[in-house]
């Protein structure tokens, strides 16, 4: 087998996998990660995907551990401010639809809904978002007891392709703080941290990387080189050549300003979501964490200049942004036309990346590695093994791209040259067929993009209904079923909502309760 592994870069991705591998294999893998004290992590990529709790069972890390180091919190949505009409919102929750009658309940909706919020309507938790509820009561019980709760009951480890349940939230931490947990986890289970940079890749006859070379440690050799090295791509773009895909003409944000913004979080309260309120040239996201909150405008520089994205994020703050430094981003968007060549894969930033809209991007480092994983290589290293892993990782990124783009298309938004671009833009193959069908009836398993991507029907379904740029039509049979089935679901939604409302201690109480804080 394969028994030495070399990780360049230490970000989210370098960490996640040196833990992660250490995690599978213990010690018959020997893992080296080498990082550079010179050249900064991306400083971003703080909201989470639902499935981001199976890396951490795999982990053993229970959240009470973890999550207080990383001044972590729960999120239970995405908010989307502003991408209908000013002062619209609605939520994309990690909530599955109930169905009723065969259909649905968003499909009832459509027909025949309770009140002008389908979310509302449809999912409890866009109540409990509204309301800053936390999902868990003081006691650690979570709101909803047919989750599968405890990770240690169960004889086996789960990953993301048999996640059988939507569990109900993912999280917001700290990337930093989360960088250096992992990195005591990992060293402590005999991971070899090297903090060097790496200076030269060297290849052999063949064209594999035999060892790359640092600045003060010599010589790496290794059997299998991962590439964490950021949008940079140092062994597998540069070294080793591999083209990148862009995806720049279906989705146009290249850049984003980002603040770290303190805030009294007492005084203010938690949301438990993630927001994205779209802007004039793109949007800006707010992440709530325990004690500050992560923001940033993501933008496209055809449409909006440097200065002009720090001055609008800045009002947009308001003085709590007087004194703070902001970071200007460059964003590669798109993926290495192959994540995996000869003995080199590339994690993270290096592999691709699409605008963080649905907060994907640590998504596709957890689905990179668990890949890895399955398709461990021998000595022989078998070339269909690579392939079927490059297809699975070139699939979740187009279908995540795809989903996406759909956001921009399906906006109600055409109110300057940028969302009125948005209409006219490239789409991605098959999708103008999809969104024709979506609109005679909403997605399901069999029209969504038919490759693993992490999102479900429902989250199509909650887009287009929440974004309003598309006519919609609902089905024409629920006219010939009882209407009081439907009618009795959505009322029963909000009771329960409104049950948990007053029940469930806010955010806010629930980390401070964790903390320890008064
Ligand atoms: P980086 O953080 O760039 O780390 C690269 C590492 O490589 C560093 O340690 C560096 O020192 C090292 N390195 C580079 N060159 C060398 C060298 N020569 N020698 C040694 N070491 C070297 N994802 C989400 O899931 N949710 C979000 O909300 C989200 N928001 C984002 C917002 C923006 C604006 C951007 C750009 C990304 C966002 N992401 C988000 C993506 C997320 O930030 C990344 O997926 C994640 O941080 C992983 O980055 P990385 O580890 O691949 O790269």
């Amino acid at each position: 087998m394969v028994k030495k592994v070399i990780i360049v870069g230490g970000g989210t991705s370098g960490w996640m996998t040196a833990s992660y591998l250490r995690a599978a294999f213990g010690d018959r893998v020997a893992v080296t990660l080498v990082e550079s004290k010179n050249i900064a992590t991306i400083g971003v990529g703080e909201a989470t995907f639902s499935t981001i709790r199976h890396f951490f069972d795999y982990l053993g890390l229970e959240e009470r551990e973890w999550m207080p180091e990383c001044h972590a919190t729960y999120k239970l949505a995405i908010r989307f401010q502003n991408w209908r009409a000013p002062g619209h919102h609605f939520y994309h929750p990690f909530e599955r639809l109930r169905v009723v009658d065969g259909f649905p309940l968003t499909d009832w909706w459509l027909h025949n809904g309770l009140s002008d919020r389908f979310d509302r309507d449809c999912f409890v938790i866009s109540s409990l978002c509204d309301a800053k509820r936390s999902p868990r009561y003081l006691s650690g019980a979570l709101f909803e007891q047919d989750f599968e709760e405890n990770a240690e009951q169960r004889a086996y480890r789960t990953t993301l392709t048999e996640q059988g349940t939507q569990f109900p939230y993912a999280y917001h931490f700290d990337a930093a703080l989360l960088a250096r947990y992992l990195t005591r986890y990992a060293t402590e289970r005999g991971v070899r941290h090297v903090l060097d940079d790496v200076v030269d890749v060297r290849l052999d006859e063949r064209g594999w990387i035999d060892h790359v070379v640092t600045r003060e440690h010599g010589e790496l050799k290794g059997d299998l080189f991962v590439d964490c090295t950021g949008f940079r791509g140092m062994l597998l773009n540069k070294a080793l050549s591999v083209p990148f895909v862009s995806y720049q003409d279906s989705l146009p944000n290249d850049r984003a300003v980002a603040l770290r913004v303190p805030v009294d979080m007492a005084e203010h309260g938690m949301r438990p979501c993630t927001t994205a309120t779209a802007m004039d040239a793109g949007w800006i996201w707010t992440i709530p964490l325990y004690g500050r909150v992560g923001t940033g405008y993501v933008y496209a520089s055809d449409y909006c200049e440097p200065e002009e994205a720090e001055r609008t994020l800045r009002e947009f703050v308001g003085p709590m942004a007087d004194s703070l430094e902001a970071n200007h981003i460059r964003m590669r968007i798109g993926r290495s036309e192959r994540s995996w060549v000869n003995n080199c894969v590339a994690i993270g930033l290096s592999s691709g990346f699409v605008e963080p809209l649905e907060s994907t991007g640590v998504f596709f480092i957890q689905h990179g590695i668990e890949q890895l994983v399955k398709h461990f290589p021998s000595e022989h290293w078998d070339d269909r093994v690579r392939e079927s892993y490059n297809q699975r990782v070139a699939n979740a990124m187009d279908g995540v791209r795809e989903f996406l783009v759909l956001h921009y298309r399906a906006a109600a938004r055409s109110d300057n040259p940028y969302w009125k671009d948005a209409a006219t833009r490239v789409i991605p193959d098959g999708l103008g067929e999809r969104m024709e069908q979506w609109q005679a009836k909403l997605p399901d398993s069999e029209t969504i993009f038919p490759h693993y991507h992490g999102f479900e029907p429902y989250s199509y379904v909650a887009m287009l209904l929440g974004l309003g740029g598309l006519s919609l039509t609902s089905s024409p049979a629920l006219r010939l079923f009882d209407q009081s089935r439907a009618a009795d679901e959505m009322r029963l939604v909000h009771e329960q909502a409104k049950t948990l409302v007053a029940k469930l201690p806010s955010q806010y109480e629930y980390f401070a309760h964790l903390h320890g804080d008064p």
